[in-house]
């Protein structure tokens, strides 16, 4: 399917979950995860009108990046290597995997201003899965505060992959309680303010939960496997 068909679609489910959990569709965006897709697929995604696009790994991220720019707003969404920090922290606008100290550091030293990055959070606790525990996010947060180029503009999360409706909205509740608790704070490192939760198969609930960052791959621009 064209990208254009698959975002009018998500588009449509975006606002129905807007309405049902009286949100504006202003509040929330699409980050068009591209990693499965070659550069002709992510053109089209811009074309389209997508103007956040997330990558998973250096490479693919660098390849894109040479490719399209300043053009979009590049988030960085898996785990990074402390050592390859330094290849990719000034081109890229978010980081939404945050998860140790180590990382910070290496962060803070290497780029050449403020980083807005998002504390990646383990709600479900599967071993499988990168992140903090959460009871671990806010003594993580206040110790951040030493970094003065590391900014937190919200906590990340990915659901475990299940079809249980419930247990995915219980995760993603879980979420949005422990950003309203980082915000409560009102640090001046971290305001916070944003969710980024919700893939292919569950941002509709996420949404109804409170993402303002959505990060779709499959069903937007599909994978390289259809
Ligand atoms: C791949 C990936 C996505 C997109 O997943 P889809 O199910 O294809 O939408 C979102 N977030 C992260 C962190 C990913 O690695």
């Amino acid at each position: 399917m064209d990208v254009q068909t698959n975002l009018k679609q998500i588009t449509n489910n975006i606002r129905q979950a807007c309405e049902k959990s009286n949100r504006k569709f202003e509040e929330i965006t699409i980050i068009g995860v591209t990693k499965y897709v070659t550069i002709e697929r992510a053109e089209e995604t811009i074309a389209a009108g997508i103007k956040n696009l997330g990558e998973n790994r250096n490479e693919g991220f660098l390849e894109k990046y040479n490719e399209f720019g300043k053009q979009v707003n590049w988030h960085f969404i898996g785990s990074l290597q402390s050592r390859k920090v330094k290849d990719i922290i000034d081109k890229i606008d978010y980081m939404h995997s945050l998860d140790r100290i180590s990382l910070a550091k290496e962060i803070n030293k290497r780029a050449s201003s403020p980083v807005d990055c998002f504390v990646q959070v383990n709600v479900s606790g599967e071993a499988s899965k990168h992140g903090l525990a959460p009871e671990k996010v806010i003594p993580f947060i206040e110790e951040l505060s030493e970094y003065p180029n590391i900014h937190i503009v919200g906590l990340m999360t990915m659901a475990p992959h299940i079809d249980n409706k419930e247990k995915l909205r219980e995760n993603f509740k879980q979420l949005a309680e422990l950003r309203d608790l980082v915000k409560e704070k009102c640090l001046h490192h971290a305001p916070c303010e944003f969710l980024s939760m919700g893939m292919s198969n569950d941002y509709e609930i996420a949404i109804e939960e409170g993402a303002t960052h959505i990060r779709i791959g499959t069903s937007l621009v599909g994978n390289d496997s259809d």
